[in-house]
């Protein structure tokens, strides 16, 4: 990916991409007082308490991984960009060039019928190129082909903001080529992974047969292609020491950086993917360029025709004849994430839509939805949580003034970007043709690649979104230090003009708490205001910061989702310091709020009750197991209990607004503080 290191508040897969609730009406995701469950204990168990009512009110639709409030949310916009694609898709006279390209695209990507009878002509050039190859020395064009149109083949190769110097926007070269959702996958051995990974095999196999191939030949290849993927497995970083920038920091000299993969013509390469020159660039993780040539040279060129067919008809699967479709979600929806039936047709081509044009989409939506007003409530919160965090700093007891002095550099520095960008992209040059579902993704996927290898040399554009408008989610950029709020999430439950304020301090003044902690959590710290790795913290205060961070490691590990998936304290540790930092400050917020004001009790509970049953409610979700596995093995986020639970165990203020008692589940001994 573009970026090595950028925080969200959730987590959405390409196998959750399979998410959305089968109803017919748009539906209710304000806060709800009759979503508790009030014969729980809140000091016992407080997300039964504030959730318990939802919960089982709200069983996962059968073709959901997930359900939860947050998907509640999604639903209702996706109903909005329903409405919006079905208007665009009619070729009235005069529709404008935005709407004509979305309209086409959606009716494409519809048009099943058409899909089905034209099988998979379209990828037969691509299919030809790879059973073309003569030798391995060639397959530099085709994998820059490959890349170019979406396939994550070998490595992945974009652009980033150099880490010791945030301004320059260098090369990036990174592992990849992997079909299963993380290296482990393919590395552990214990049963539900051994099983997992021959589930895998088989539906490579049957991939292949769709495209032709015999059953025996089909099963050998499928074998080929699995060994290919292990030893890139084997010769990747984990996911826990991604989450250090100066493992993924190796900035080298192109042609240092050719020598680790000799094998592979990297100028032949560049060329074909149409890479700006350049003179250095950052080998993320060197090591895994090692492996690749030495897989280069093991794995036949049979073995790598195999792989590189597998992961064409892999990375356009959706978009193929059902056949294909329905292969693809057997395994990836129904095996990893539990999910038992298919989405719609058009909940899936408006998720398309909004991957493949998000911004030109997203225009239309922030037209139909977001008014300046929303922009400037969401302001005046940044403002106040902003407030929060700098008091926050100055009270903290074991960090030396000379930090605080930098801490408080920093966070004076974070700019903010609320609703969507100032300037559209210009997806003018993108050919969308109402006949050509599979050239539409093509082209548009080659559009995408080409724009981030363009800003290579280039001055930086901080104008620039990493998520789409409709999107319900926030995240916080270290290397641009700026938090980012999508207009998805500016709304019901997170921010509702209805609710006092005490409710919307719980949403989304918790949201941009959460995302202001992420300059300062184990990742965020290393970067200062500019955006630069570089390391402003006393020795001493650094010490501080990493045990109180292990203590909340050492906490969310006790978390359990099933037998034998325990949450990874370490992976998850960004996301939990900023969850805790979050609505500490977010309360901070609103207690200067309320000060000089009266304070209503409101369905029978004070502003700092309905505050922290607002933070819960956010989080209410119901998950399959399979889903809950993937999860805890791949998502840096905790699951939803323990977001809520994990927090309020850490807040003295949480014991006295519920009136717990010294030892209850939701008050035990020992705490974790960090901010
Ligand atoms: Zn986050």
């Amino acid at each position: 990916m573009v970026k090595i290191a950028c925080f969200s508040l959730l987590w959405i897969s390409s196998a959750f991409a399979q998410n959305a609730a089968p109803m017919s009406k748009p539906p209710s995701v304000r806060f709800d007082i009759g979503a508790l469950d009030k014969s729980a204990d809140p000091c016992v168990d407080f997300y039964q308490f504030a959730c318990g009512g939802w919960l089982k009110a709200n069983p996962i639709p059968p073709d959901q991984a997930r359900w939860g409030r947050f998907d509640e949310l999604q639903e209702r916009n996706r109903e909005t960009l329903h409405a919006i694609l079905e208007d665009a898709a009619k070729p009235a006279p005069g529709r404008d060039a935005v709407t004509q390209k979305i309209g086409d695209y959606y009716a494409a990507c519809m048009d099943d019928k058409a899909i089905d009878a034209r099988g998979i002509a379209a990828l037969m050039p691509d299919l030809t190129r790879i059973r073309d190859l003569k030798d391995k020395s060639q397959l530099a064009p085709v994998v820059a082909r490959l890349h170019r149109i979406g396939a994550d083949v070998l490595f992945q190769f974009s652009s980033g903001q150099d880490f010791k110097d945030a301004t320059e926007v260098i090369a990036q070269a990174d592992q990849g080529g992997l079909g299963l959702p993380d290296r482990d996958y393919y590395l552990k051995d214990d049963a539900k992974s051994v099983e997992l990974r021959q589930k895998y095999e088989v539906h490579v196999q049957r991939m292949l047969e769709l495209l032709g191939e015999k059953p025996e030949q089909a099963k050998a290849d499928a074998a080929a292609i699995l060994r290919v993927e292990t030893a890139l497995a084997k010769g990747s970083l984990d996911l826990v020491s991604r989450r250090d920038p100066e493992k993924q920091y190796h900035r080298v000299a192109a042609k240092d950086f050719a020598a680790l993969s000799p094998s592979f013509n990297w100028a032949q390469y560049y060329s074909a993917a149409g890479s700006p020159a350049f003179q250095s660039l950052n080998a993320v993780w060197p090591d895994f360029f090692k492996a690749l040539d030495a897989e280069i040279k093991t794995a036949s060129l049979a073995d790598w025709k195999s792989y590189l067919t597998w992961h064409l008809v892999h990375a356009q699967a959706r978009i193929l004849p059902t056949a294909f479709v329905r292969e693809n979600f057997d395994f990836f929806g129904k095996t990893l994430t539990g999910a038992t039936e298919m989405r719609p047709r058009w909940k899936r081509c408006v998720d398309f839509t909004d991957a493949e044009l998000g911004e030109a989409l997203g225009r239309k939506f922030v037209e139909r939805t977001f008014g300046k007003e929303g922009k400037e409530r969401t302001l005046t919160m940044v403002n106040a949580l902003e407030k929060a965090l700098g008091e926050d700093i100055q009270q903290l007891s074991w960090m030396s003034p000379a930090t605080k002095q930098k801490a408080e550099i920093k966070l004076k520095a974070i700019t903010n970007k609320i609703g969507y960008p100032d300037k559209w992209r210009d997806y003018s040059s993108v050919t969308i043709k109402r006949d050509d579902p599979l050239g539409n993704d093509f082209r548009a996927d080659e559009f995408e690649f080409q724009r981030q290898l363009d800003k290579i040399g280039k001055p930086l554009d901080r104008g620039e979104w990493s998520m789409t408008p409709p999107t319900v989610n926030a995240y916080y950029d270290p290397q641009m230090n700026n938090i980012n709020f999508p207009a998805g999430i500016l709304q019901p439950p997170f921010y509702d003009n209805d609710m006092d304020d005490a409710v919307n301090f719980g949403g989304i003044g918790m949201v941009i708490g959460h995302e202001l902690t992420h300059g300062f959590d184990d990742q965020g710290r290393q970067f200062d205001g500019e955006g630069n790795l570089k390391d402003w913290w006393t020795a001493e205060d650094a010490k501080e910061f990493e045990q109180r961070a292990t203590c909340l490691a050492d906490e969310y590990s006790k978390f359990s989702v099933a037998p034998g998936a325990n949450v990874n304290g370490r992976l998850t540790l960004g996301e939990n310091t900023a969850d805790n930092g979050g609505v500490r400050i977010a309360l901070m917020a609103l207690e200067n709020s309320l000060a000089n004001h009266v304070r209503p009790e409101i369905g029978g509970f004070t502003p700092e009750q309905r505050f922290f049953l607002a933070y819960g409610q956010v989080w209410c979700e119901n998950e399959r197991e399979e889903a809950a596995r993937l999860s805890v093995l791949t998502n840096p986020h905790s699951p939803a209990r323990a977001r809520v639970n994990g927090v309020v165990q850490n807040m003295p203020e949480f014991r006295k607004v519920f009136s717990c008692k010294e030892g209850q589940p939701m008050t035990p001994v020992n705490s974790c503080r960090v901010w």
